[in-house]
């Protein structure tokens, strides 16, 4: 089985893109390698920061590596919250206060379009790589279901009157911004037969 690591502890990430890249590959992540907190993460762009996480790992442990970073982009609010969107509500990054923070710069505000984005940098023998996915859709008026996590229960995706978190796991998979970023770098990694 071949082995590449996911910069992440995020066990969430880990079970979705486990779940695309099949039984063909095993995946490693942060835990593997006894690191338990997140790497700083400081840049001022989605892809600066997925490449400071893979670089962190490549650099130190001298494997294959890649590192996602997501941003939700608000049409309404200039694209915020953007690179900042895990510690929008403050640095305690919980979704809770996320959502609620979201929802009331959105009250009387028409236009509720965004979308999630995703930076993948991969780093395969040394070299670096970009993938990024975008899934467009609005940001609901209100909290509903409650599968996934983050800021699931407020994102309609475009086509869609169900939220995230009112999909299963592997229907987000295929129309999700990580999922078309991972989507991205599976083919790259079948083409070159890594
Ligand atoms: P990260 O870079 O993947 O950790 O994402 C940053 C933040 O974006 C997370 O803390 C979540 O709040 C949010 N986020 C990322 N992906 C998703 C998703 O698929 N659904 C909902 N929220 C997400």
């Amino acid at each position: 089985m071949k082995e590449i690591v996911f910069a992440t502890n995020n066990e969430n990430k880990r079970l979705e893109v486990a779940q695309m890249l099949g039984d063909a590959y095993h995946i490693r992540t942060l835990k593997d390698f006894g690191i338990t907190e997140d790497i700083p993460e400081d840049a001022p762009t989605l892809e600066g920061n997925a490449k400071i996480k893979a670089r962190f790992i490549a650099e130190k442990y001298d494997v294959n590596v890649f590192a996602d970073d997501t941003g939700l982009e608000v049409d309404a609010l200039d694209g915020a919250p953007g690179v900042i969107t895990a510690r929008y509500a403050g640095p305690a990054k919980r979704a809770e206060d996320n959502m609620a923070k979201l929802l009331t710069e959105l009250q009387g505000k028409e236009d509720r379009s965004a979308q999630f984005r995703t930076a993948i940098c991969l780093i395969i023998d040394g070299e670096e790589y970009l993938f990024e996915g975008i899934c467009r859709g609005a940001i609901a008026e209100a909290k509903s279901g409650s599968e996934g996590f983050g800021y699931d229960p407020v994102f309609t995706p475009e086509g869609e009157t169900r939220t995230f978190a009112e999909m299963e796991q592997a229907e987000k998979n295929l129309i999700s911004h990580r999922g078309l970023a991972v989507q991205k770098l599976i083919t790259f990694l079948r083409e070159r037969g890594q």
